[in-house]
């Protein structure tokens, strides 16, 4: 049976080789592992492997992981759908957001993240699969949204992140994970410093590492399936 550690080489080794055949340095790429309905012990698992990133959807459930595993000094990414009464124990927990989809999100976590801390570093979501998908801030409103992100004192604008509609259409994968590229592309030139492109899961870590991706979220590959009842507890 494959351990934790064994899964996770297979994913580094995926994105290794997706790098190499565009022509991309492998280090340019970090798997973020979402551990989300995993206990804690799996973390320590991935840890013992050698993984430092992982990412959580569910505000309590993420907490508590934080707390429960302080002393391994692990990074922790808040990835999923925020409710702007659940601000605060993610502005203090995380380290990083990638699900910014709205102004009022972003200026209620940069004034509760404590000031003894770095500024929290931030992804802006962006819905690049139209009407399909519901989470994220239209392409459209994606340069006026980060130019007042970027000004929070408490967060440190770092890209964009997507979820493309679930499909096994490869070139449609591509099209969506390009127009995330295009998209941050244009925001540079408009003068943010940006160096963060989340996007690719465990069925898609191809395409978007071919698109640019700097960090792919992986979950399924890495811990194994999700239990639907542990998922439809949080
Ligand atoms: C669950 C989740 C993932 C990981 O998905 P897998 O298909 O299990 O790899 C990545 N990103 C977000 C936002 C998620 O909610």
């Amino acid at each position: 049976m494959m351990t934790i550690p064994d899964r996770l080489r297979a994913v580094q080794a995926r994105v290794a080789a997706a790098a190499e055949a565009v022509g991309r340095d492998p280090a340019t790429v970090s798997v973020l592992a979402v551990s989300k309905t995993w206990p804690a012990e799996a973390v320590r698992e991935a840890a013992a492997g050698g993984q430092r990133m992982f990412g959580e959807n569910y505000v309590q459930e993420g907490v508590d992981k934080v707390e429960a595993l302080r002393e391994l000094r692990l990074e922790w990414h808040f990835i999923g759908p925020l409710q702007s009464n659940k601000t605060r124990p993610v502005a203090n927990a995380f380290d990083w957001v990638h699900s910014i989809d709205r102004l009022k999100i972003a200026e209620r976590l940069s004034a509760q993240r404590d000031v003894c801390l770095p500024p929290m570093n931030a992804c802006i979501q962006v819905n690049v699969s139209g009407e399909q998908s519901k989470s994220g801030v239209a392409p459209e409103q994606v340069a006026a949204l980060a130019q007042a992100v970027a000004i929070l004192p408490g967060l440190r604008l770092r890209g964009l992140m997507c979820i493309p509609e679930p499909t096994d259409d490869l070139a449609l994968l591509r099209s969506r994970f390009a127009l995330l590229r295009e998209l941050q592309a244009g925001l540079v030139e408009a003068g943010l410093a940006l160096d963060t492109l989340s996007m690719g899961m465990s069925h898609d870590i191809e395409p978007a590492v071919a698109e640019g991706a700097t960090i792919v979220r992986v979950g399924t590959a890495i811990f194994g399936q999700r239990s639907p009842a542990a998922q439809a507890e949080n």
